[in-house]
C-alpha cells in the first residue's frame, strides 16, 4: 500500500476505524480532547452520524463513510495515496496512531451480520494493518473477552488460551477476534508494526443502540418504560460492567503504552445478570417485574477479567463502580425513551 496524504498541522494524526459506533465515538473525543487530528472511518453498518455529529465542523475532525476491508475505499476515502503536503504541513502520509474498533460487537448485530463480523475482524484488520505498516503508525485493534469464549477459570488471565466453540453462532465474532489478534501478532513479527491488543469486556454508556440487544441496554428501556425485563436462563451466569469512561482511559493509556501482548480492559466487579436486573429496577425506580427466557446458545458462564497487567502495565484500573454507572447512564437512555415516544409523560 502507497501513502502520501498531506497533514494539516503538526498535532498526532489518528484513524479511529468504528469511530462512529458506541466506544469509537468516546475514543475520538478523547483524541481530539488531548489535540489529535482524528480521522474516524465508518461504513455505518452498527454505528451512527448523530454519534459523531458535536464533532463535525472541527477542523481537526473527519469522517469517512468506508468499508475497513476494501483497500482502495481505505485509501482514497482518506486522502491518501494524494499529492504532497504544502508548505508547513507535515510529512506525507503519516498516521501516528489506528485505532480499529470496526466491527459489529453486539451477540444480535453479529447474528445479523455474520459476514460482515467476520471480514471485519479478518481482511479489515488485515487492511488496517498494511495501513499501519505503511505508515508507520502505531496500531491498536480492540478484542474481545470472546477470545476466551466459555472460560474454564475465572477470572480470566491474559496467559488463558480459552474455550472457543469455532462452529456455534458466536463463532463469527470469537474466531474473528482471535483471528484479529493472530493477524495482529504476525504483523509485529514479520514487519516491526507497533502493535496494542485489547481485550475488552462488557462495556456500556451512553451513545449505545438502545436496540442493540445487549443486556444494558435491553434492561434499562425496558424499566424506564415498565415492561418485563427477559433475563435468559435462570440469571445465574455472570458478567463484569465497565463503564465507558473508565474504558476509554484503559483504551488511551494502553495507546501510549509500549505493551505489545493482550491486555484485559474490564472492571472486574462480578455481578449475576439476575442481580442486575434488579439493580436495574431498583435504579430506575421501577414497577416492571422479571421474566425468564431461553439462554442462548453458548452464552457464556462466567466474565471476570483479571486486570493486573492493565494496573501493573499501565496503572490503570476502573474507577466508575457498576451503581454509579448506571447512575450515569439512566439520563441518557430516559432520553432515548422519549424521544422513541414524545406524547408519553415524563
Ligand atoms: P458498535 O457496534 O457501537 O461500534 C462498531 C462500529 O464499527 C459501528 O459504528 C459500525 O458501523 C462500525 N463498523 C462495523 N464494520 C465496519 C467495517 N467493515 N468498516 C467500517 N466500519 C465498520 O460497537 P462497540 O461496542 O462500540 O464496539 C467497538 C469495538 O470494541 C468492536 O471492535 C468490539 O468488538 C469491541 N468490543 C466492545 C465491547 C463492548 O462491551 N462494548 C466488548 C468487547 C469488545
Ligand atoms: N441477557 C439477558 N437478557 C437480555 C439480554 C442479554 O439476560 O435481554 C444476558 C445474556 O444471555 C448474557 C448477558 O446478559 O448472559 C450479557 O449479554 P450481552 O448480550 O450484553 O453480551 P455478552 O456478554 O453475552 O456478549
Amino acid at each position: 500500500m502507497e501513502v502520501s496524504g498531506a497533514r494539516k498541522s503538526n498535532a498526532p494524526r489518528s484513524l479511529v476505524t468504528g469511530g462512529a459506533g458506541f466506544l469509537g465515538s468516546h475514543v475520538c473525543d478523547r483524541l481530539i480532547a488531548e489535540g489529535h487530528e482524528v480521522l474516524c472511518l465508518d461504513n455505518l453498518l452498527t454505528g451512527s452520524v448523530k454519534n459523531i455529529e458535536h464533532l463535525i465542523g472541527n477542523p481537526r475532525f473527519q469522517f469517512v463513510q468506508a468499508d475497513v476491508a476494501d483497500p482502495a475505499g481505505l485509501t482514497s476515502a482518506l486522502g491518501l495515496g494524494k499529492a504532497a503536503p504544502g508548505p508547513g504541513s507535515k510529512p506525507a502520509g503519516a498516521l501516528d496512531y489506528i485505532l480499529h474498533l470496526a466491527s459489529p460487537a453486539s451477540p444480535v448485530d453479529y447474528a445479523r451480520y455474520p459476514m460482515e463480523t467476520l471480514r471485519a475482524g479478518s481482511e479489515g484488520t488485515r487492511q488496517a494493518l498494511e495501513l499501519a505498516r505503511a505508515c508507520g503508525s502505531v496500531f491498536l485493534v480492540t478484542s474481545s473477552s470472546e477470545v476466551y469464549g466459555d472460560p474454564e477459570i475465572s477470572p480470566q488471565v491474559e496467559s488463558y488460551w480459552g474455550h472457543v466453540n469455532p462452529i456455534g453462532p458466536r463463532s463469527c465474532y470469537d474466531e474473528a477476534k482471535r483471528f484479529a489478534e493472530a493477524v495482529t501478532m504476525a504483523y509485529a513479527r514479520q514487519h516491526g508494526v507497533a502493535v496494542r491488543i485489547a481485550r475488552i469486556f462488557n462495556t456500556y454508556g451512553e451513545r449505545m443502540r438502545v436496540e442493540d440487544g445487549r443486556v444494558l441496554p435491553n434492561f434499562l428501556m425496558q424499566a424506564l418504560r415498565d415492561q418485563t425485563l427477559t433475563v435468559y436462563g435462570d440469571g445465574s451466569q455472570t458478567r463484569s460492567f465497565c463503564y465507558v469512561s473508565d474504558m476509554v482511559e484503559g483504551l488511551y493509556r494502553l495507546l501510549l503504552s509500549s505493551e505489545a501482548g493482550p491486555v484485559n480492559l474490564g472492571n472486574p466487579e462480578e455481578v449475576t445478570i439476575l442481580e442486575v436486573a434488579k439493580e436495574v429496577i431498583e435504579l430506575t425506580g421501577s414497577r416492571s417485574q422479571i421474566i425468564f427466557q431461553p439462554l442462548p446458545t453458548d452464552d457464556p458462564r462466567r466474565r471476570k477479567p483479571d486486570i493486573g497487567k492493565a494496573v501493573a502495565q499501565l496503572h490503570w484500573r476502573p474507577v466508575v463502580s457498576r451503581r454509579e454507572g448506571i447512575r450515569r447512564v439512566i439520563p441518557y437512555f430516559e432520553n432515548c425513551a422519549r424521544a422513541a415516544n414524545p406524547a408519553r409523560p415524563s
